[in-house]
């Protein structure tokens, strides 16, 4: 089944501003919300959709993405979008922010977030951000990287409950264990039956009595962990990968943050990136450009040997082709280009500048640009083609 535009979907136009694209997912998830629908698979799914566009929609980088590449170019592995992947935990977890404090935010209910009206366990962790520096070779190719990461980690003591023991986890009497508790209320839609979380247990259905010496009843220390990142080819200076689950460990129980890895770039000593191409400059002698030369020039991945052939003039580019960047989840590939620069000599001794004045009266070093060298503009438009 091919996906629905996440603007159909939400029922806005392409233009819609964000506040218009907030008051259509709140129309259409009130409509499919799975307390009106109980057991209505067809209205779970439209419920999901909704949550899915809307969180695509409402987040500036993720839309743009979405404008200019539709689905593709939201699904591409490492990229850090989970289209398509939210579960019932991502999506009530949406309403805090969307629902605010109003009506219906009480009618659905903080803690309804555990999918099935189960209980929430603990508290989410926070995603961590962390840089990583990638240079030019590592980036051509892709590189699985292990770094270690100083975060919250799940307490080994209690194995993240936060309790003692076993006998120091009591089910919550207020609710029952269910987490949440029932309450009748007039409001201006009339009386509604609305659910919230329990405020005795603040939704986890137990309570604990004694604390983990260990992490004082948090769960969780301060600790560090070996994560293993593979970064795929062709990412660029800004661009972020998300690592689900590997931020910082949730309390009592709870589930972990992401991860998120900003990507930087490492200076090339001699290249320059731009975009997927890579330029180099090449500077060779005068008698090199009349005799022509085998160049070495650094590229991306090592080195590689150019023919620069006799009589090569000044501002000349030269390209070879594949040796740029790939592109991120294309076939695409850049070019490396060669810029020749013929050096011009800036002392002379007084035996060269006799050599050098003879020459300068001989008629073949007097420029004579033929049709073939292309002007200037020629160059700068094929070097950024
Ligand atoms: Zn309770
Ligand atoms: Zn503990």
């Amino acid at each position: 089944m091919s996906k629905r535009d996440y603007y159909e979907t939400l029922g806005v136009s392409k233009g819609a501003s964000a506040d218009e694209i907030k008051k259509a997912y709140r129309k259409v998830a009130m409509q499919y919300h799975p307390d009106r629908n109980p057991g209505d698979k067809s209205a779970e799914e439209k419920f999901k959709e909704a949550a899915e566009a809307y969180e695509v929609l409402s987040d500036a980088d993720k839309r743009a993405q979405y404008d200019r590449y539709g689905h593709a170019g939201l699904s591409g592995n490492g990229r850090g979008f989970n289209g398509g992947s939210m579960n019932m935990d991502d999506i009530f977890s949406q309403f805090g922010d969307i629902f605010g404090d109003d009506i219906f935010g009480s009618f659905f209910g903080g803690g309804r977030r555990g999918g099935g009206g189960g209980r929430a366990r603990g508290v989410r962790g926070s995603n961590l951000r962390v840089k990583i520096k990638l240079n030019y070779e590592e980036i051509a190719k892709g590189v699985s990287k292990n770094i270690k990461v100083k975060k919250y980690v799940s307490c080994s003591t209690c194995s993240g409950s936060g309790a003692k023991d076993k006998n120091s986890v009591q089910t919550c009497s207020t609710c029952g264990g269910s987490g949440q508790v029932r309450r009748v209320s007039n409001t201006f839609l009339g009386q509604m039956q609305t659910v919230t979380t329990c405020p005795t247990c603040n939704g986890e259905g137990s309570i604990v009595t004694a604390k983990c010496t260990v992490c004082k009843g948090e769960g969780r220390v301060y600790g560090e962990e070996t994560v293993t990142i593979d970064i795929p080819a062709g990412v660029q200076e800004g661009m972020q990968l998300s690592v689900g689950g590997r931020g910082n460990a949730g309390e009592r129980g709870g589930p972990p943050g992401d991860l998120i890895i900003l990507i930087e770039e490492e200076q090339h000593p001699e290249l320059h990136r731009d975009g997927l191409n890579v330029a180099y400059e090449l500077h060779i002698s005068f008698a090199d450009a009349v005799f022509g030369l085998q160049a070495e020039v650094p590229t991306i991945d090592g080195k590689a040997k150019i023919k620069i052939p006799p009589g090569t003039q000044s501002g000349k580019i030269f390209r070879l082709k594949g040796k740029g960047f790939p592109g991120v989840n294309t076939y695409e590939r850049g070019d490396q280009l060669i810029h020749v620069n013929v050096w011009t000599p800036q002392h002379v001794t007084p035996e060269e500048k006799i050599i050098l004045e003879k020459l300068n009266d001989s008629p073949n070093f007097q420029p004579k640009p033929d049709k073939n060298e292309r002007s200037f503009f020629d160059k700068v438009r094929e070097m950024f083609t």
